[in-house]
Parts: structure tokens; C-alpha cells; sequence
């Protein structure tokens, strides 16, 4: 059984079909990329799937359960964490303020502690500026300051929107090296991104959507050597 099962999906703002039957799955320990140009349909689906977007049609399952109908936070309270895209830290708090917030559901204070522990480990640079307010931090900060928010709730799934988008070259290895660190800590991951290229190397396997479909589907390397895929997305 799939971690993640996404199965005919449709989503519609008004008259605008944003996602149209997608169907696709995450197994436990994978990552998944969907990668597709701007407005193809992926902050739709990752929206969907952490239950701040309805469907139309289509069925979601996590663990087992449909959770298209179930509200946003009983889905972060079973282990899904959404890194939006944006970043979003919370201005006006300190990183280590905004870490807290992201183990709000866990009152034990002893894993919450230990997890903060792992957490600088990765992100050192985090813990240089855990006094500092998190709105002065750069945008990679910001980035791993929300993936290091996310993992404070110890996700079994993590859903992460476009997180190079914006970021300098020297940020963007980076963080794709997380993501992979990430996942051998043993994380699922499914990661929308616009950096093809990249967003392959790292997956275990991918899905390109074009204007709200998945087009084409398979491991990240089968997608890098694709044809189709150099020609659209990888620049020839
Ligand atoms: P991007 O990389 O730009 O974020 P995306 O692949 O994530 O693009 P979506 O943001 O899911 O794409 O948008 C898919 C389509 O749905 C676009 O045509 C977009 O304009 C439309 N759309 C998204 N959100 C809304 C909304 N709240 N109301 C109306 N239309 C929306």
C-alpha cells in the first residue's frame, strides 16, 4: 500500500480547472518529484492533499485513509507537513520562536527537545541565529528555517513547495542536499518543484504536469534522459 494515494483529482477555482484527474502515488520512503512550468497545477495539489483546498472529484489517501474531507490539522496531526511556498517564517519571532511553533501539537517536552538538537545539527546555521528575529534571516535561511519548522512536528510525510525557488545557486545545492538527508533520516518527501534538473537528480521518481495533467511519469532518471523532458523543462 502507497503512503500516499492520489487518484483521479480534480481541482476547480470557479470556472478554472486547475487540476484535472490526477492520479498519482508516494510510497513510504520515496522521494517524488512533480515538477511543471508556473500555474501547470502543483501548489494545487500539495494544497489539496493538507486538506486547505477541497477537490471537485477524486480521492486522497494517507496511511490508508481518505482524508479529502478530514480537516488541515487532524492531517498535520497524523504526521503530513506542508513547507509552503514562500517560506512564511513569522516575522516579529525569533527562529527559535518559530521552531517551538512548529511542535505545538507534541506537549512532550523531552522529544521536543531532543528533536530541536537534531534539528541545529542539520541546520547549524539555524542555531547561529536562533535569538535572531527570523524576518532578518536571508531567503535560504528562511527556507531552512520553514523545513526546519516542519520537522519539529516530526512528519512521517513532508509535502515541500518549490523550496529553491528564489534562492542563489550556493542555497539551492543546499538545500537539495537537506532534502536528501531528509529522506535518509527517513522522511517521505514529495517536492513540487520548477527546477527540473535538479528536483530529478535527487527522486526516486517523478511526474510532470502540464496545464493541470500529468503528462508523463517514471524514475527521476528515466525523466532526466527523456527527450520530451530536456526538451521542455532542461533547455534542449
Ligand atoms: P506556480 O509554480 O506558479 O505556483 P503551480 O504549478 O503551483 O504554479 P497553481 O498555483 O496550482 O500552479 O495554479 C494552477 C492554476 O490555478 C493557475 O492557472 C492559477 O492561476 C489557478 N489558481 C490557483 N489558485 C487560484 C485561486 N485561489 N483562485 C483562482 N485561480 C487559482
Amino acid at each position: 500500500m502507497a503512503m500516499l494515494e492520489v487518484k483521479n483529482l480534480s481541482v476547480s477555482y470557479g470556472a478554472i480547472e486547475a487540476v484535472k484527474d490526477v492520479s498519482f502515488e508516494v510510497n513510504e520512503g520515496e522521494v517524488v518529484t512533480l515538477i511543471g512550468a508556473n500555474g501547470a497545477g502543483k501548489t494545487s495539489i500539495l494544497r489539496t492533499i493538507s486538506g486547505l483546498v477541497r477537490p471537485s472529484s477524486g480521492s486522497i489517501s494517507y496511511l490508508g485513509n481518505e482524508i479529502q474531507k478530514v480537516p488541515a490539522r487532524k492531517i498535520v496531526a497524523d504526521g503530513l507537513a506542508q513547507v509552503p511556498e514562500g517560506r512564511h517564517v513569522f516575522p516579529g519571532l525569533t527562529v527559535m520562536e518559530n521552531l517551538e511553533m512548529g511542535a505545538f501539537l507534541n506537549k512532550n517536552k523531552e522529544e521536543n527537545k531532543a528533536n530541536l538538537k537534531k534539528i541545529f545539527a542539520r541546520f547549524p546555521r539555524l542555531e547561529e541565529r536562533k535569538n535572531q528575529d527570523a524576518a532578518t534571516l536571508s531567503g535560504g535561511e528562511q527556507q531552512m528555517l520553514a523545513m526546519g519548522r516542519a520537522l519539529m512536528s516530526k512528519p512521517k510525510l513532508l509535502l515541500l513547495d518549490e523550496p529553491s525557488m528564489g534562492l542563489a545557486p550556493i542555497f539551492i545545492q543546499e538545500i537539495f542536499d537537506i532534502v536528501q538527508d531528509i529522506q535518509k533520516q527517513g522522511t517521505t518527501v514529495l517536492l513540487i518543484e520548477q527546477n527540473a534538473n535538479k528536483a530529478l537528480s535527487i527522486a526516486d521518481r517523478g511526474y510532470v504536469l502540464e496545464t493541470g495533467k500529468i503528462v508523463l511519469s517514471g524514475t527521476g532518471q528515466e525523466l532526466l534522459a527523456s527527450e520530451e523532458v530536456r526538451k521542455a523543462y532542461l533547455g534542449g
